[in-house]
């Protein structure tokens, strides 16, 4: 029976998801910082915490006071019991697939990767997905269903409610296919599914460069380039869930063919295919985005050259959606943001120079600090902080 909201054991409940809501966005977190961010007294928190050990939801990390309480002495670390259980994230890129194995406060205890013709080969995709997350959690000596879930991060406009990948040019054959069915079909777990860049965003708010960030933007910049937009402590999709997808507006008026069908999309300036289609006349017809990025570190200019247009194209392009919201920092990740300063000091740039009228402070531009893990971090959060633990 569930209880009212106001009755007694309501009221606990409520307080212990919220401490447990703690935990899940931290990670780890001690009893102080419960109390800092929920509100609740320290006798409370105490209370709650004490249940939570006893039962073995949460356990004590011995050994590791990082945090202080009020009157300077080391307070104990809590996370979840890493016993308990675990949950799968899984990143479809357009040529890879990479999974991670995680306990249910996001640490890393197994990863796994191949590539894949994901964009054309979604039958394929979701094979390779199936076996290897049920691999990994046999492994790890876990039990299915100790596994919160499944967690897809989509290379496409995806909506999180229903995790349909939306109508349009990006990944036509993905679109009739129902990725979360399919994939519970095959491995007997709860699946959620959501767009690569807004789980990039959901990862490094919860345990990156973002944390403690209410208003912020996530760029991905990758084969193609796409925003998550944190704002006002919520992931906002929009009204069809394409929100952020600004990879596909022209900056180039009459430039190259984008795959979408316009021409002079940023894509055809920023993404991966742009940075290495500009440098194999050069440099051949197999130049990879590592060259690029190890030849721009090597100070080659040919190479830099791209990479600073990339970027200078890039902040050109963000300073329009940092006037209408208003962020407090851009997040740049996906894997061109390997290339570090050759990129991001040319975004930097272009994005001060046109909003230098509008702001006091240019708005602060860095690299993300979970780089291709973002994504498998976003899927797993996605499902952990739907799972009720009580
Ligand atoms: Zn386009």
């Amino acid at each position: 029976m569930q209880p009212s909201p106001g009755s007694l054991t309501g009221l606990r409940q409520g307080n212990r998801q919220r401490v447990l809501d703690v935990l899940r966005q931290h990670g780890t977190t001690s009893r102080p910082e419960i109390a800092r961010q929920t509100g609740l007294s320290t006798t409370t928190v105490s209370d709650l915490v004490r249940v939570l050990l006893d039962e073995g939801v949460i356990v004590e990390l011995a050994g590791r006071p990082e945090a202080t309480t009020q009157c300077g002495r080391p307070a104990t670390l809590l996370t979840y019991n890493p016993a308990r259980g675990g949950a799968v994230g899984v990143h479809l890129a357009h040529d890879h697939v990479r999974l991670g194995l995680t306990d249910l406060a996001g640490n890393v205890l197994a990863e796994r990767s191949a590539e894949l013709n994901v964009d054309h080969e979604p039958a394929e995709a979701l094979a390779y997905t199936a076996v290897t997350a049920l691999d990994l959690i046999a492994r790890a000596g876990l039990k299915p269903d100790a596994i919160a879930g499944l967690g897809v991060a989509l290379s496409a406009p995806t909506s999180s409610a229903t995790g349909a990948v939306a109508a349009g040019p990006i990944l036509p054959d993905w679109r009739a296919i129902d990725v979360a069915g399919d994939l519970e079909r095959r491995t007997g777990l709860h699946v959620e599914v959501g767009n690569d860049a807004n789980l990039g965003a959901i990862a490094e708010r919860r345990f990156g460069a973002a944390q403690g960030t209410d208003h912020f933007l996530y760029v991905m910049l990758s084969d193609g380039v796409g925003a998550g937009l944190f704002l006002g402590g919520r992931l906002y999709e929009g009204f069809t869930g394409r929100a952020g997808e600004f990879g596909h507006v022209t900056v180039v008026p009459n430039g190259y063919v984008c795959r979408c069908g316009n021409r002079g999309c940023l894509e055809t300036i920023a993404g991966v295919r742009a940075l290495t289609g500009a440098l194999t006349l050069t440099r051949g017809a197999r130049t990879t985005l590592r060259d690029v990025i190890d030849l721009a570190a090597a100070g080659d200019p040919g190479a830099r050259r791209v990479l600073a247009d990339a970027g200078s194209a890039i902040g050109a392009a963000l300073a329009g959606i940092c006037a209408v919201l208003d962020p407090a920092l851009v997040v740049i990740g996906g894997e061109t943001s390997q290339a570090g300063a050759a990129l991001l000091d040319a975004a930097r740039d272009a994005l001060a120079t046109a909003m230098t009228p509008l702001r006091e402070h240019p708005v602060r531009v860095v690299a993300g600090t979970l780089g291709e893990q973002a994504q498998v971090l976003g899927a797993v959060t996605l499902v952990t902080q739907r799972m009720t633990l009580l």
